[in-house]
């Protein structure tokens, strides 16, 4: 499924500790197909690649970023303005509101009318149910045993067999009851027939609705996009409702949805109770189809601590051999600023390496900070000349071993070379092989 194939994928670029080494056509080729394996529509899934591919190459990538986690940042933010960006609201215009609800059989229409009313009574206005589904003489009950779990009233017309008359008595109901949002439930078929159609393009130009929602599973994929297209020709409807996201679904439907209709996703559906309703969050929906929470918080962490004219200036200092201790406890104080530092110091210039076999906390920092503290502003801006006195005098300055300052002084000058050697292979950029 698209969870493992793109944790495999990203696993090959997080194990990469050189940028070199990385083959990022290679990586977009594969979430590309991950992408496709998970429902999301292959010409959505190309043009998002592209353009991941685009923005990926030639990109400065700070040393405090590992290139696979800055890429899946790009994949990340691709997904998520695809999918709209921002959340979208409904909209409850006219007194009444009519809120359509349409879709196939069994996409949940019933279920989301219900929450629905729920959640918009929340905010003390006056909802009223419509069962428009004149088909299946269980739906009138499916719907009044939901309106009454949620305290929403239903109006029914159990002997009328058409749907638009029952919407129109149900809008005037509406407005001679005080109620101020009308939901109307709709029938469905279990696939796309001109009949309903027809029917549900009919209630809705009789009702005139402020807002028309357009419900369907996520668990049926490609199908999905189909479905979508055929409603949006017919209704041209405002925003879509995903449910069952409670099942084992990546929600790759949510993002090729909003790529083939260009219609935002209001809500998704997490469960068959009243209260698992959600609003749509493209960010978190971007995250669920990439499976990737951790990966992502690792890196907004670093770009949060990192200042990119800090880190600027670090590699310009290190182009020209001047790292100096200064530069090192500068770094060490960015350290301190993230929270999980087991998993962050590797990604810091200059202190990630040369900690690595430390046990990294607090405590590990302090007899550094100490020694480094306890050399005058010339040692520490010329390393090269603390000597063995310099470095007894340190020593006991900080009340640490002389071991540990010899210690220190081996670690920064292997760190320096390993710096200088980085830099010399690519000057900071993220080299791309085989690119056309
Ligand atoms: P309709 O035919 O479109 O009105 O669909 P229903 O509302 O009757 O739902 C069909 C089935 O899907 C019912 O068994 C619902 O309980 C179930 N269902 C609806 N929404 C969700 C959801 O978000 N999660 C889960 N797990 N089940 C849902
Ligand atoms: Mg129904």
């Amino acid at each position: 499924n698209l969870s493992s194939k793109l944790e495999q994928a990203f696993k090959t670029l997080k194990g990469q500790g050189r940028i070199t080494d990385i083959n990022v056509a290679q990586t977009v080729k594969e979430i590309r197909k991950a992408l496709i394996d998970a429902d999301v529509n292959y010409k959505v899934a190309k043009t998002v690649t592209d353009s991941i591919l685009k923005e990926a190459i030639g990109r400065e990538v700070l040393i405090a970023v590992k290139p696979g986690e800055l890429l899946t940042k790009i994949v990340y933010d691709h997904l998520t303005s695809l999918m709209g960006g921002e959340k979208t609201d409904i909209s409850l215009k006219g007194d009444p509101a009519v809120v359509l609800i349409a879709g196939l059989q069994g996409s949940g229409k019933t279920t989301f009318s219900g929450k629905l009313a729920s959640h918009i009574k929340k905010q003390n206005k006056n909802v009223l149910l419509v069962a428009c589904d004149i088909y299946r003489p269980a739906a009138i009950d499916q719907l009044k045993v939901l309106g009454e779990q949620v305290g929403v009233e239903v109006y029914s017309e159990p002997e009328n067999k058409d749907a638009v008359t029952i919407a129109k008595n149900a809008i005037a109901y509406a407005k001679a009851n005080n109620k101020k949002v009308v939901i109307v439930d709709t029938a469905g078929r279990l696939a796309v027939d001109e009949q309903m159609m027809k029917e549900i393009a009919a209630v809705k130009q009789a009702i005139q609705p402020s807002e028309t929602l357009f419900v369907v599973d996520s668990m049926t994929g490609q199908d999905a996009v189909n479905t979508a297209k055929t409603f949006n020709e017919r209704l041209d409807f405002d925003g879509v409702v995903l449910t069952k996201l409670d099942g084992d679904t990546r929600g790759g439907a949510a993002l090729s949805i909003k790529s083939e209709v260009n219609k935002p996703i209001k809500f998704v559906g997490n469960g068959e109770k009243m209260d698992a309703l959600d609003a749509f969050y493209p960010d978190r929906m971007a995250q669920r189809i990439l499976g990737m929470g951790d990966v992502l918080s690792l890196v907004e962490r670093a770009q949060m601590v990192f200042d990119e004219e800090e880190a600027k200036r670090i590699n310009q200092k290190l182009r020209k051999n001047q790292f100096d201790f200064n530069d090192f406890l500068s770094q060490l104080e960015q350290v301190k600023k993230m929270g999980d530092m087991k998993d962050l110091v590797s990604m810091i210039p200059g202190v990630g390496k040369a900690l690595k076999d430390v046990d990294i906390n607090e405590d590990a920092f302090k007899p550094i900070v100490a020694m480094i503290q306890s050399m005058t502003p010339q040692e520490r801006a010329n390393p090269d000349m603390i000597n063995g006195s310099r470095r007894k005098r340190i020593a006991a300055g900080s009340g640490v071993q002389i071991q540990q300052v010899n210690n220190l002084m081996k670690h920064f000058e292997e760190l320096r070379k390993m710096m200088k050697m980085m830099n010399n292979v690519k000057e900071g950029k993220m080299k791309m092989p085989n690119m056309k």
